[in-house]
């Protein structure tokens, strides 16, 4: 239930819904936009009627929200979402890119691929350290030895570090070193990990599932928000389909369909959600083109001896060429990159 404010609402006004909301046993959510303020009641509200907080001072009007998921919808805030990562702010006018390997090998490689990246203009880093592999045999990253390495290929470049977080008691851990948690595809139905994620001080990067519809992926994200996280972004990594040509397939009518739905900013992993290295570039530009608001490429500087994905990863120089199309593409839709 999302009670809208009236303009001219007071401090005691909010206070005295917010009890109200709390007095029935419901969490109160405070949004304040630049155009209107609203109170998301959070709970099962079903068994309780609009006209209940509708005389309440303050109160414009109660709607009924028309979707499963509340906080994260664009029904609750009309703004997009910015979220800050580095000196980047994700969910603005221009499209950000997060580059990096797979996962962090070696201090050499992370450190060299994170410079080349910059150079070529993406604003933030990414690297895994732990890594959920399909084998229990496969290199499963450096633990804590990665994390390192990633702040200091961030000490070195200046960009934030983007880095997945396997489990809700790694989310201390990670934060420590981490800009960006992110909850890879075979965790985001990992409830507890979400509301581990939503208690934590830094900014989500969410991917959706192997098999998740956009409605699952939104639900995740409200897991996260509903715990007082709101710095979360979407990331389409492509779905499992019966489609062999490509690793996944790669929805791209889900950017502008996200982009109606939620405030979150959308972000898309062309990498993973093709799995080819030559329909990685293309997809970064149908993405962009498609409005997403950041893309997440695989760039690694010798991909033929990559740990794990080399096959998706773009070397540095192809990244750097993707990156001159992508700006212009970015501004072909009135943005920049
Ligand atoms: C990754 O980004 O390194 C990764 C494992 O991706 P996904 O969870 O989308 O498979
Ligand atoms: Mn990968």
């Amino acid at each position: 239930m999302i009670l809208i404010l009236e303009p001219g609402h007071t401090r005691e006004n909010i206070d005295t819904i917010v009890r109200e909301i709390e007095n029935l046993g419901f969490k109160a959510d405070i949004s304040t936009g630049a155009n209107r303020s609203v109170i998301g009641v959070i709970g099962d509200v079903s068994q309780v009627a609009t006209e209940h907080f509708e005389p309440l001072d303050g109160v414009e009007r109660v709607i009924r929200a028309s979707r499963p998921y509340k906080l994260v919808s664009r029904e609750y805030q009309p703004e997009t979402t910015r979220v800050q990562v580095g000196d980047f702010e994700f969910g603005g006018d221009k499209v950000g890119v997060i580059a990096g390997p797979c996962t962090v090998e070696s201090r050499e490689q992370m450190i060299e691929t994170a410079r080349r990246v910059k150079d070529a203009g993406a604003v933030a880093i990414r690297g895994g350290a732990f890594k959920p592999r399909t084998s229990p045999y496969s290199f499963r990253g450096l633990g804590e030895e990665g994390l390192k390495i990633l702040a200091e290929a961030r000490d070195e470049t200046g960009l934030g570090v983007v880095t997945e977080v396997m489990t809700p008691e790694d989310v201390p851990l990670v934060e420590k070193y981490a800009d960006v948690l992110q909850v890879g595809a075979r965790n985001i139905q990992n409830y507890h990990l979400l509301e581990a994620v939503g208690r934590a001080s830094k900014p989500v990067l969410l991917k959706r599932g192997l098999s998740s519809s956009a409605e699952e992926l939104l639900l995740c994200a409200e897991y996260i928000v509903k715990e007082g996280n709101k710095k979360v972004m979407l990331c389409e990594r492509g779905v499992r389909t019966f489609e062999t040509y490509a690793r996944n397939t790669l929805t791209l009518s889900i950017v502008p369909f996200l982009k109606e739905e939620t405030h979150l900013p959308v972000i898309v992993d062309p990498s993973h959600g093709t799995g080819e290295r030559p329909l990685v570039s293309p997809m970064c530009y149908a993405s962009v083109a498609a409005g997403a608001d950041g893309l997440l490429v695989e760039v690694h500087y010798d991909p033929s001896h990559a740990l794990v994905d080399g096959h998706e990863s773009l070397t540095c120089e192809m990244f750097a060429q993707a990156m001159r199309t992508i700006r212009r593409v970015a501004e072909a839709v009135g943005r920049g990159a």
